[in-house]
């Protein structure tokens, strides 16, 4: 019976009405770091809005997918803070937990793939979203060049990764 209940609903709005006109008019689908909107996902629980990405949920140009990789890969929140250290991730408890940012960084990629993102705006020094420039894997706040394990790979798939400071006002 319920099956039948979201037929009669589905013949109401009909695919084709929401594909819009072939895709030129379609707005943007930019991944973003579920923190920057807030989202109580971060590794210390605590939430990280950014003021700039939450404005563009105001942009009818844009659509904002949102994702936390850390999450995704299993990891809970809280959790202890991890860093990348050469190519593996480490948490402050000496943990080797980088196949769970792994999976985190594939099953973001994934969800990027199935909405068709190109841009990615993700939340800058973290171990899995951070871009250009990371914590160094000494819990000392100290910062090297490098990529987070999400970002590395969403750039190796031709995926632009902005960090949120970039944004404009
Ligand atoms: Fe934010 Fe990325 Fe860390 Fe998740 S993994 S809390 S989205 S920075």
């Amino acid at each position: 019976h319920h099956l039948k209940e979201v037929g009669v609903f589905s013949t109401e709005i009909k695919v084709s009405d929401l594909s819009g006109d072939g895709g030129s008019n379609m707005p943007e689908k930019i991944l973003v770091s579920a923190c920057l909107l807030g989202i109580g996902c971060r590794y210390d629980g605590k939430e990280k809005e950014n003021p700039r990405v939450k404005k563009l949920l105001e942009n009818p140009d844009v659509v904002l997918i949102p994702v936390c990789p850390e999450q995704l890969g299993g990891l809970s929140t809280p959790r202890t803070a991890s860093e990348r250290s050469g190519d593996r991730v480490i948490n402050q408890a000496g943990e080797d937990v980088t196949v769970q940012y792994q999976k985190g960084a594939e099953e973001a990629l994934k969800m990027a793939e199935l909405y068709g993102c190109k841009r990615a705006i993700l939340k800058e020094r973290s171990p899995s979203c951070g871009c250009g420039i990371i914590y160094d894997g000494s819990f000392s706040r100290q910062t090297v060049p490098g990529n987070g394990v999400t970002a590395e790979l969403f750039l190796n798939h031709g995926i632009s990764v902005f960090g949120e400071s970039v944004l404009e006002d």
